[in-house]
C-alpha cells in the first residue's frame, strides 16, 4: 500500500456514513474508493475498471449515498445489476452504509420474486433500487416505477449483463432516464458494446483503472484455493492442519474480521490474536513480540496493521480475504520469506473474484497455483501422525510402570483383549477432536444463490458463451427435457435462456444442461424433480415477449400442449 492512502475522513463524506464505516470496521479507502468517491461526489461520471473484490460496491454506494434527499421519497439512484444475489449484495451494502441516516430506504428488485411485495415496496419510495434489467424494465412498462426523479444510475458488472444477454434492456432503460442524471459504469472488461453505452450515455465520464505496479515475489510460494465447497473458517483449519508452519500471518479485511477470525481460531485451539488499527501502539508491539517469541503462532491482522511488519517466524501468509489491489497483496506476502527464508502465501478466492487473482498473476508475473481443500482421508492421516508423534514422546518421556500394570489389572477384570481396551482409550482420547472429520453437506441443486458465478468462472477460462448445444458442460446428475414455447423464430439465443432461467429460477446455471433451439419452441434440459412450485413459476415467465409455458417432455420425446394463444409482451425479464 502507497503512503497516500487517504483516510475515509479526508474524502468529505457525511458524518453518518463515516460513522457506519467505522462500525463496519473499514480501516482505508481501497484504491478505487479513493479515486472514485471524490469524483463521483462531486457530480461527475465515471467509468470504472475495476473487478469484484475491489471495494467497487462502496466505490459508488458512498458517494451517492451523499448526495441523496432524505426528505424526498423517490428513486434518486438506480443501480442495474446482472443477476439478484449482486442486486441483493448490493442492496445490502446500500443499507449497511445508511444505517444512520433517518429514512433512507433502499429496495433490491429481482426476477423470481414475488411481484406483490415489490410493488408494496416500491409504493414507499425508496431513493435506491437495485434491480436486475428485466425486472426494471418489467415494472417500468406497468408504471410502477417512477424514474423522473433520479439523479444518478449505476451499472454493475456491465461486461456480464452484456454477457448474459440483458443490454439492450439495459439501454431500454438508460434511454427512460432524466438526461442530467450522473452515471456511473463498472465493467471488468470493456468490449465494444459497452463502449457504445459508455459514448451515447455518458457525459465526459473520468476513467478509473488501477495500475498495477510489477513486482517480484521469488522466494515465497504462492497458491491460491477457490472458495466452493467449505466454509472458509473450516476450510482455513483444515490447511492449518495439514500445512507445516511456524509463525503465520492472515489477513482480513476489515478490524471486525480479525477480532472474530482470531477468537475462532483460538476457540479451535490455535495460539492466536487479532492486529489492527483499533490497537494501540504499545498493544500492538507487545502483540508483535509474543509472535517473535513463540508465544503465539497466529496474527490475525488488515493491512495497516501489518505495514512493515518483520519476523522471520512466519512462514505462512493467508490471504483470508482477497486484497483490493495488486499492491497490497504483493504487501502482503513480503511479510513471509523474510531475512532470505522461503516463504508460503496462500490466497482465497471467491468465484467472483478470479479476475482479481489474475491481475494479481499479471502484477507479480508469477503463477499462482491452484490448490485442493485438504481432503478429510489427509487431515485424519494428519491427526493420526500427530498422535503418533505424542505417543511416542510419552514413551520416551514418562515412566510408564505404573500404567503397564494397570493395563493388565483392567483387561483382566474386564475380560476384554489389550486391543479391544487401546481402541477404547484411543476413542476416549481424541473425543473433543476426533481423527475423522464430519461428511460433508450434499449441495442443493435447486435454490442455490451462486448462479451466475459459475458462468462467469466459464467466460473468464476462455470459453465460448454458450450458443448452442454441446456448447455447454453437462451438469451432473440426471435430468428431465423440457418445452419452452421460445424459438428462433422469436430472436431467442442460448444465453437468453440461461439468464431467464437462472435468475427467475435462483439456480445456478450449471445445473442447466443442453438447450436446443427450434423454431418456435427449445428444450432446455433441467435436473430431475423439480419442485411443483418453481414448473408453475417458470410456466410464467417471459423471454423475448413469449411466455415460455415450460412444459415437461416425456420419456418418450411428446408433451401435451397447452392450447392457449401465446401473451403478447413487449419485453422479458432478467
Ligand atoms: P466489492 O468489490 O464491492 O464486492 O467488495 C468486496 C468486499 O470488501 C465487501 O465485502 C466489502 O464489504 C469489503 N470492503 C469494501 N471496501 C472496504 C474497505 N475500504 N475496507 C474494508 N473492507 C471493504
Amino acid at each position: 500500500m502507497s503512503t497516500e492512502t487517504p483516510l475515509f475522513s479526508d474524502l468529505h463524506l457525511p458524518e453518518p456514513v463515516l460513522k457506519a464505516l467505522v462500525e463496519l470496521g473499514y480501516e482505508t479507502p481501497s484504491p478505487i474508493q479513493a479515486q472514485c468517491i471524490p469524483l463521483l461526489l462531486d457530480g461527475k461520471d465515471v467509468l470504472g475498471m475495476a473487478q469484484t473484490g475491489t471495494g467497487k460496491t462502496a466505490a459508488f454506494a458512498l458517494p451517492l449515498l451523499a448526495n441523496i434527499d432524505l426528505k424526498l421519497n423517490k428513486p434518486q439512484v438506480l443501480v442495474l445489476a446482472p443477476t439478484r444475489e449482486l442486486a441483493i449484495q448490493v442492496a445490502e451494502a446500500f443499507q449497511a452504509y445508511s444505517r444512520h441516516l433517518p429514512n433512507f430506504h433502499v429496495l433490491p428488485i429481482y426476477g423470481g420474486q414475488n411481484y406483490g411485495l415489490q410493488f408494496k415496496s416500491l409504493k414507499r419510495g425508496p431513493q435506491v433500487v437495485v434491480g436486475t434489467p428485466g425486472r426494471i424494465m418489467d415494472h417500468l412498462s406497468r408504471g410502477t416505477l417512477d424514474l423522473s426523479g433520479l439523479r444518478a444510475m449505476v451499472l454493475d458488472e456491465a461486461d456480464e449483463m452484456l454477457r448474459m444477454g440483458f443490454i439492450e434492456d439495459v439501454e431500454t432503460i438508460m434511454a427512460e432516464t432524466p438526461e442530467e442524471r450522473q452515471t456511473a459504469l463498472f465493467s471488468a472488461t470493456m468490449p465494444d458494446q459497452i463502449k457504445r453505452i459508455t459514448k451515447r450515455y455518458m457525459r465526459q465520464p473520468t476513467e478509473i483503472k488501477i495500475k498495477a505496479k510489477t513486482s517480484t515475489v521469488e522466494n515465497i510460494e504462492q497458491k491460491a484455493w477457490i472458495v466452493r465447497g467449505a466454509n472458509k473458517l473450516d476450510a482455513l483449519t483444515r490447511m492449518l492442519e495439514t500445512e507445516e508452519f511456524d509463525g503465520v500471518i492472515i489477513f482480513a479485511r476489515t478490524k471486525t474480521a480479525t477480532v472474530e477470525l482470531a477468537e475462532k481460531l483460538e476457540a479451535r485451539g490455535y495460539r492466536s490474536s487479532a492486529l489492527n488499527g483499533d490497537m494501540n501502539q504499545a498493544l500492538r508491539e507487545r502483540t508483535v513480540s509474543r509472535l517473535k517469541s513463540g508465544s503465539l503462532d497466529i496474527l490475525v491482522a488488515t493491512d495497516v496493521a501489518a505495514r512493515g511488519l518483520d519476523v522471520e517466524r512466519i512462514s505462512l501468509v493467508v490471504n483470508y480475504d482477497i486484497p483490493t489491489d495488486t499492491e497490497s497483496y504483493v504487501h502482503r506476502i513480503g511479510r513471509t520469506g523474510r531475512a532470505g527464508r522461503q516463504g508460503k502465501a496462500i490466497l482465497f478466492v471467491a468465484p467472483r473474484e478470479r479476475r482479481l487473482l489474475k491481475a494479481i498473476e499479471r502484477a507479480t508475473r508469477q503463477p499462482i497455483t491452484m490448490m485442493d481443500l485438504p481432503t478429510r482421508s489427509e487431515v485424519t492421516q494428519k491427526r493420526i501422525e500427530s498422535f503418533q508423534t505424542e505417543v511416542q514422546k510419552v514413551l520416551e518421556a514418562e515412566k510408564l510402570e505404573f500404567y503397564l500394570e494397570l493395563v493388565g489389572q483392567l483387561t483382566n477384570e474386564l475380560e476384554i483383549s489389550q486391543e479391544d481396551m487401546t481402541a477404547a482409550l484411543l476413542y476416549m482420547a481424541q473425543k473433543d477432536k476426533p481423527f475423522q472429520l464430519p461428511e460433508e453437506p450434499v449441495r442443493e441443486r435447486f435454490s442455490d444463490r451462486d448462479g451466475r458465478r459459475e458462468r462467469g468462472d466459464r467466460a473468464e477460462r476462455g470459453d465460448r458463451a454458450p450458443r448452442e448445444r454441446g456448447d455447454r458442460r453437462k451438469p451432473e446428475g440426471p435430468l428431465d427435457t423440457y418445452r419452452i414455447e421460445v424459438g428462433r423464430e422469436h430472436g431467442v439465443q442460448v444465453k437468453n435462456i440461461v439468464g431467464a432461467i437462472a435468475n427467475e429460477g435462483n439456480m445456478n446455471s450449471r445445473f442447466i444442461g443442453d438447450i436446443v433451439l427450434h423454431n418456435d419452441y427449445s428444450t432446455v434440459q433441467l435436473p430431475q424433480n423439480m419442485p411443483a412450485d418453481l414448473l408453475k413459476h417458470f410456466q410464467k415467465v417471459y423471454i423475448c415477449q413469449q411466455q415460455i409455458r415450460m412444459q415437461k417432455v416425456d420419456e418418450a420425446g411428446t408433451y401435451k400442449p397447452r392450447r392457449r394463444s401465446p401473451k403478447k409482451r413487449d419485453h422479458r425479464k432478467g
